[in-house]
């Protein structure tokens, strides 16, 4: 085995999280080399929303203006009735001048590329699945095992998802993974028009979503209550109709344009009980590896993003052993993660909602929201949307 090198660091998983993560360190002087199991960095996904705290994020990594300026600005977002009534309603250049930056919805391609290439040309591995075999501690590198033999390592960042194998190996005693109740779909589309309402559609126990992007495409998804593992044994798009058929334009042919091949649909699963901590000897948790949420509130990416800058602002070259930063890293993240954890899952329950009466009580609710004043209604996710990267400790 190759001597331990303190500062190399080794990331597993080349989603989001781990492309974040590895271009982080690489800024902070640590040479990193990601590890991903499948054959490329294919454009899976669809849409992806960065909210303000995430573009601050991408900022630190250099590559804030380039997804910036991918945001289409949008005079109209917020939800709506099935009916096509607005229920609460604000607009892309409200969010952006209460928060200095609008929420950027962008395809998830675009920001694996944005990522990719900013990394030093073969940081990552493709093709390459690696598991930890030794978490390491104070006195000894962690252990990780690749293809090519075992590699040692000061750092280990496990940026390998909701079914991380990592956090079986080092929390062997947390439940994992829990249904939440929904599925979804999602795609990018073309339509004819661009549409002239954005945001989400809110009916009994479902919901549609529609963001145009800057180039005329427009990224819709829904999410229904559904058991887990189901398939829609007439199709998804039968489904789709079924579901939403009904529902004011352009909710159904924006559905119906999805291409078969391009029509993702996902079972939302959520780490619903927080870790004890995200890291464990020398290997960081990060991403969905650490903290797995509902979508409701489109976080998910933008906390992998936030725990990268995190992770690498405690570290630098001159770090005498990044083990040593690593309690902060959990004590810092772990707060906030959950605390957004939880508040996804109640949006989640907000939508869940679909007995007749409860359904009516939510629409008085919004609807009495969208009297109130933008500010007042923004302010309401200040505590996400207000994050700022903390300043690099310097030779930590
Ligand atoms: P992943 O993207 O799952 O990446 C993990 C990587 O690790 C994978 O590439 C995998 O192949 C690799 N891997 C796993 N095991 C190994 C191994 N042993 N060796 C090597 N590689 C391995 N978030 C937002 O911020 N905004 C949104 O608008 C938004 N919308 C969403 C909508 C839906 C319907 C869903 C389901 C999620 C949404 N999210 C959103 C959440 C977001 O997609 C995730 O939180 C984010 O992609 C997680 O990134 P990650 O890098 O942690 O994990």
């Amino acid at each position: 085995m190759p001597p331990m090198g303190l500062h190399q660091a080794i990331v597993i998983g080349g989603g989001i999280g781990g492309l974040s993560a590895a271009l982080a360190l690489h800024r902070q002087g640590i040479p990193v080399t990601v590890h991903e199991r499948a054959a490329s960095l294919e454009p899976v996904g669809a849409g992806l929303a960065l909210a303000p705290n995430a573009l601050r994020a991408l900022d630190r990594l250099g590559v804030g203006h380039r997804l910036r300026a991918l945001a289409a600005p949008h005079p109209a977002i917020g939800v709506r009735h099935p009916s096509g009534r607005w229920l609460a309603r604000t607009s892309t250049a409200a969010v952006e001048a209460h928060f200095g930056d609008p929420i950027a919805a962008v395809p998830r391609a675009d920001v694996i590329a944005a990522l990719l290439d900013a990394l030093p040309e073969g940081t990552v591995h493709t093709d390459s699945p690696a598991t930890v075999i030794d978490p390491g501690d104070d006195r000894h590198p962690a252990v990780v095992r690749t293809a090519d033999g075992d590699r040692s390592a000061g750092l280990v960042v496990a940026a390998d998802g909701i079914r991380s194998a990592t956090r079986g190996l080092l929390f062997p005693g947390h439940p994992g993974p829990r249904y939440s109740g929904f599925t979804t779909w999602r795609s990018i589309v073309t339509p004819d028009r661009r549409p002239t309402a954005a945001g989400e559609v809110w009916g009994r126990g479902r919901l549609a979503g529609i963001v145009p992007l800057a180039d005329g495409r427009v990224y819709v998804y829904g999410a229904a209550l559904s058991p887990a593992g189901a398939r829609a044994a007439a199709g998804e798009h039968a489904e789709l109709q079924r579901l939403f058929g009904d529902w004011c334009a352009p909710v159904p042919q924006l559905f119906s344009l999805a291409e078969p091949d391009r029509l993702l649909r996902n079972d939302v699963w959520e780490l619903a009980d927080p870790l004890p901590a995200h890291h464990h000897g020398r290997v960081a948790l990060l991403g969905d590896a650490a903290h797995a949420m509902c979508p409701f509130l489109g976080q998910g990416a933008c906390q992998a993003i936030e725990d990268a800058v995190v992770l690498a602002s405690l570290l630098g070259p001159e770090t005498a052993d990044p083990a040593a930063a690593l309690p902060t890293y959990s004590a810092t993240r772990l707060p906030r993660t959950t605390a957004i954890v939880t508040a996804s899952r109640r949006a989640g329950a907000l939508i869940a909602l679909h007995s007749p009466a409860a359904t009516l009580l939510r629409t008085i609710a919004l609807t009495l929201a969208d009297l109130l004043p933008t500010r007042t209604l923004l302010r309401r996710s200040a505590s996400i949307y207000d994050w700022r990267p903390p300043a690099p400790v310097r030779g930590a």
